[in-house]
């Protein structure tokens, strides 16, 4: 077997464990801080209250108006606050949505970031943001935009709805799927992604019965961070370009549309990768396709693209879209092949075996 690869690791400090959040205050200390703003979603304001109560001094202030796209007018009016603060770091508390406002203002300032994600996205261990402007979505990668510190909590991942902790699963689970054929990838990017996978396969389910069992949460969290962490690390394929198409061009969800797509596009890309994909077969038993739409189906993951609001007129655009500026795949696409695999999508058929 021929290896031939290049490996480098990322400088962040990774910290897992129940209850760790509580160590928070002690985090912004170890990386030379002192007056953290501390950011959320609206939803979650609550909660990032009661971290900033808990910081006490270590928290300068609250800003609870992130939302999913990273739009630049919000990371502005969180900027606003930054100054008047004075933070010297941020503390995200929340979604791949929070983590991205996080991302936009440490981009524009290099303020140091400590992040406690709550659901199964992946951002907090990317050194990627994307942000929109006037209706477009750009994506920068940059050092600066790595957090320095994430804290696992599997604790404040109980309350993640059922359906969203098993679309958030879905995304995670797409950054490993796409990791495995990488054409970047390396002897542990791969590693992490058959281990991400099996977590999923063993927590996913469960936790649609038992939501609040903090064993399920714990490994489902685990394979969250070493799918996320494959994201950051290697180069992404045919399911991320359809992905960024739909969710923008087309504002269809994030995690819902990771959701769908990835058995179709895991299945159009076995045939060209099937030693690379072996492992997914064999984890999610049936063929790579079919046995990721049956553990979707069980888990009650939407499968049809129909479902998001998506007209069948928009199928054509999409694959035009798509496959305009394709990201590197182990199989070529076109657009005639592209727009079968968006109407399979749009059906919520089972890949073929
Ligand atoms: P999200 O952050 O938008 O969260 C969805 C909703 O769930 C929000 O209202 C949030 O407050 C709420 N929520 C989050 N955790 C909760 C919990 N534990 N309990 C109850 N409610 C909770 O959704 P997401 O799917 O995590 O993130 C999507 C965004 O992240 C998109 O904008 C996507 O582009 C971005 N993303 C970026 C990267 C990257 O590497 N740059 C990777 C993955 C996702």
């Amino acid at each position: 077997m021929k290896r031939d690869f290049v490996y480098s690791t990322s400088p962040a400090h990774i910290v897992f464990g129940e209850g760790k959040s509580a160590a928070t205050g002690e985090w912004i200390e170890k990386i030379g801080c002192h007056s953290a703003l501390v950011l959320s979603t609206p939803q979650q304001q609550a909660d990032a209250e009661r971290l900033a109560a808990q910081l006490g001094p270590r928290a300068v202030g609250v800003f609870a108006g992130a939302v999913m796209h990273t739009p630049v007018d919000v990371t502005e009016k969180a900027m606003a606050v930054v100054r008047q603060t004075g933070a010297d770091c941020l503390v995200s508390l929340g979604g791949g949505s929070t983590t991205g406002l996080g991302k936009a203002i440490a981009y524009r300032t290099d303020l140091p970031q400590i992040v406690i994600p709550t659901t199964y996205a992946g951002s907090e261990v990317t050194p990627i943001l994307g942000q929109t402007e006037a209706g477009r979505k750009t994506t920068v990668r940059s050092a600066s935009i790595l957090p320095e510190v994430v804290i696992y909590d599997p604790s404040l991942t109980t309350g993640l709805p059922v359906g969203m902790s098993v679309t958030s699963g879905l995304n995670a689970m797409a950054h490993a799927v796409e990791a495995l054929y990488a054409q970047d990838r390396n002897p542990i990017s791969s590693l992490m992604a058959v281990e991400g996978l099996r977590a999923f396969r063993e927590s996913l389910p469960q936790i649609v019965g038992r939501p609040h069992d903090p064993a399920l949460r714990a490994e489902a969290l685990y394979g969250a961070w070493l799918c996320g962490t494959v994201l950051g690390t290697v180069g992404m394929a045919l399911h991320h370009k359809i992905c960024h198409t739909l969710g923008g061009s087309f504002d269809t969800p994030h995690a819902e549309t990771h959701a769908i797509m990835l058995p179709h596009t895991a299945a159009f890309n076995a045939v060209a990768a099937p030693d690379l994909l072996a492992p997914v077969a064999k984890i999610f038993g049936s063929s790579v396709g079919g046995g990721l739409w049956d553990f979707a189906k069980a888990a009650g993951a939407p499968l049809a693209l129909k479902e998001l609001g998506l007209s069948e007129a928009d199928l054509d655009r999409a694959a035009g879209i798509a496959t305009e500026r394709p990201y590197w795949n182990p199989r070529p696409t076109d657009r005639q092949s592209i727009r079968a695999l968006l109407q399979d999508a749009w059906e919520g058929k089972r890949p073929a075996d």
